[in-house]
């Protein structure tokens, strides 16, 4: 078994099949067939573009809207990393999108924390060869518009929890429509609050938007597979050692690439530009990490060597602690 690291996960968009038929229960929706299911949760290859995939967020939404609801897709989710082979996940959601029932942002904060817990708790009790998968949150903005009340207080609920897992926030939503530099406020905020982020950018927009990202000062960009349409992108981008967080079927998906073969990872790495490989969403791409890797070793040849650099990058761009990357440099020097 292969030890993978997962920098880029919403939880939303990767709940296991299992856990979502167990909420729908909980809350008595109406039974689907698998097919019917899979069409809400999951893209098919003729997905146009970025507004599309995120509308398959819709669905998994709905029922994820009490505390019980999301300590267990916390729960659940892990599991299911932790017998893929991840060592290592930081696991991201944007907390106001948790809030249509009765939650507060703070509430679903709270609620993943404790799946978190949870899952440490079975893991420790739970004998097996397995490496222990460590986590981490990252608490989204969303790039939506008035959304500022919101936004704030996701950045305070970051700073607040910031020694219970909540590792970092990140901005989300539809690229394009709002620039990235209308949220400078936030991530100024966030660097006096020593809050570590991460911006998805070079998606569904291209160099300008990424360029926008950088000049807030991030150090990973989410995606970002765009930047090769600029040259003087990709020297910023090797001049100030920034993290890439590829997440290739994703891309596939959201019509970036048409085909996988032309996927530029390998490109990427030969720059010297620090990619990674990550899911985005397992169950809107119908993907998971072992998946991702087996898919461009096919592909697009990667190589163990690529493969492990892909995975050196992660742990040098993670939100963890010195420690947890002594373990994991640990782990991958056994590889
Ligand atoms: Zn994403």
């Amino acid at each position: 078994m292969k030890n993978f690291i997962d920098l880029h996960l919403h939880l939303d968009g990767s709940l296991p099949y299992t856990t979502v038929k167990k909420l729908m229960e909980v809350h008595n929706f109406s039974n689907l067939t698998d097919s019917q299911l899979k069409e809400k949760l999951s893209v098919s290859e003729r997905c146009a573009d970025l507004q599309e995939y995120l509308t398959k967020f819709d669905f998994p939404l709905l029922f994820l809207q009490t505390k019980k609801d999301l300590e267990t897709a916390t729960f659940d989710l892990l599991q299911k990393l932790r017998s893929q082979g991840l060592v290592y996940t930081e696991i991201r959601f944007a907390p106001q999108l948790h809030t249509q029932k009765d939650l507060t942002q703070e509430d679903a904060i709270k609620a993943c924390i404790l799946g978190l817990k949870k899952f440490y708790n079975w893991q420790n009790n739970h004998e097996d060869n397995f490496y222990p998968l460590h986590a981490n949150l990252i608490l989204c903005l969303m790039r939506l518009p008035d959304r500022e009340k919101e936004n704030y207080l996701t950045v305070k609920l970051a700073a607040k929890y910031a020694k219970e897992h909540v590792v970092g926030i990140d901005l989300a939503g539809p690229e394009g429509p709002i620039p990235n530099k209308k949220f400078k406020p936030f991530f100024d905020d966030a660097k006096e609050m020593h809050i570590p982020f991460t911006i998805h950018a070079g998606e569904a927009a291209g160099p300008e938007s990424m360029q926008e990202a950088l000049d807030l000062g991030t150090k990973r960009i989410g995606h970002g597979i765009r930047c090769l349409e600029s040259e003087q992108l990709v020297q910023e981008l090797i001049n100030q050692h920034i993290t890439l967080e590829c997440c290739a079927t994703s891309n596939l998906n959201t019509k970036v690439f048409k085909k996988i073969d032309s996927y530029p990872i390998k490109t990427l790495l030969s720059r010297k530009i620090k990619a990674t490989l990550n899911c985005d969403n397992m169950t809107v791409s119908n993907t998971n990490l072992p998946k991702e890797f087996k898919l461009l070793e096919t592909k697009t040849n990667l190589t163990n060597l690529d493969e492990h650099q892909l995975l050196l990058n992660s742990i040098n761009a993670a939100f963890a602690s010195n420690q947890e990357k002594s373990r994991l440099l640990h782990i991958f020097n056994q590889i």
